[in-house]
């Protein structure tokens, strides 16, 4: 365990070339909130001469929705957005996350939990119940031995974070009793793998950061510079989602829907073309400063 608090800093960061990423879950199709995060990382790569890599994060296989994959794939096409490097799929990864495990297990900052969902009840934050137990691993959950200390990191758009995971959270789940390995798991482990430096993502990842910044730190894995993305509202002030059935994005539609999406990122207009030739423009007229900070959109684009 580390005793001092972790921070997260940028000074390092420097010295490394940016390589940036968009890790989309095949958990529904992508909608145009999918769309501003593409083009917010890609566009912040392109613009600091980084690269950009695409990965799909697909282990919650009960939770895949039917040809989400297919649909996000050819979206990537469609947007003419070129990786710059093979496109990874989580679900062939499995083996590598279970060495990481084993990895933990060995500095023993994991341990497996018995509790049923019924146990738990409705207290969000886990007590450490099982935390002394030395229950054997195998058909339990496993999870992540967290410290009562904070952990605070820098947003470049939300500004300073900090929360203190025992207090906030507790233990948490880095694999689940179904055998499933976790978000936060894979995420960070891919993360280091893949040579992540920047991560731009959605504001509904916010909360998870913390998370992924201490599983990273017992790993030893480097620290990574965070843009969380405002969320894209529809007209009655929900956020687009697939929860609420926001529209699958029309590939037929490309040109319009980038030159919407770059609006409601607060660029600079781009002229309709060739989606390739959109981005490039988009990509030279990148401007951080000018992202707003509550996106909403008109009818159309729900
Ligand atoms: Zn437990």
């Amino acid at each position: 365990m580390l005793s001092h608090e972790v921070k997260q800093s940028d000074a390092l960061l420097d010295l490394r070339s940016y390589v940036g990423r968009f890790a989309p879950s095949p958990t529904g199709p992508l909608h145009f909130g999918s769309l501003l995060t593409a083009i917010a990382s890609y566009c912040d790569a392109k613009a600091n001469h980084g690269q950009w890599l695409v990965r799909i994060e697909d282990t919650d296989i009960p939770r895949i929705y039917p040809n989400s994959e297919t649909h996000i794939l050819s979206c990537i096409d469609a947007f003419q957005f070129e990786p710059d490097a093979e496109i990874i799929f989580q679900k062939d990864r499995l083996d590598i996350y279970e060495q990481v495990l084993e990895q933990l297990k060995q500095s023993q900052d994991i341990y497996a939990c018995q509790c049923t969902r019924k146990m738990l009840g409705s207290n969000h934050i886990y007590i450490g119940t099982c935390r002394n137990l030395n229950l054997d691993f195998a058909n339990q959950a496993i999870r992540l031995k967290v410290a009562d200390q904070l952990i605070c990191f820098q947003d470049r758009l939300q500004g300073q974070q900090c929360s203190n995971l025992q207090q906030d959270l507790g233990d948490f789940v880095l694999k689940r009793r179904d055998g499933i390995i976790s978000y936060q798991l894979a995420v960070v482990v891919d993360d280091y793998l893949q040579g992540i430096t920047h991560v731009v993502r959605g504001a509904d990842l916010l909360d998870n950061t913390a998370r992924q910044i201490w599983l990273g730190s017992l790993l030893g894995y480097p620290s990574l510079s965070y843009m969380h993305l405002p969320l894209a509202m529809n007209d009655q002030g929900q956020k687009l989602s697939k929860q609420n059935l926001a529209q699958a994005l029309d590939i037929n539609k490309a040109p319009e829907l980038l030159q919407q999406a770059i609006l409601a990122l607060g660029q600079s207009k781009v002229e309709l073309d060739q989606p390739r030739i959109m981005l490039q423009q988009a990509v030279q007229q990148w401007d951080v400063n000018s992202i707003p900070l509550g996106i909403h959109l008109a009818g159309t684009f729900q």
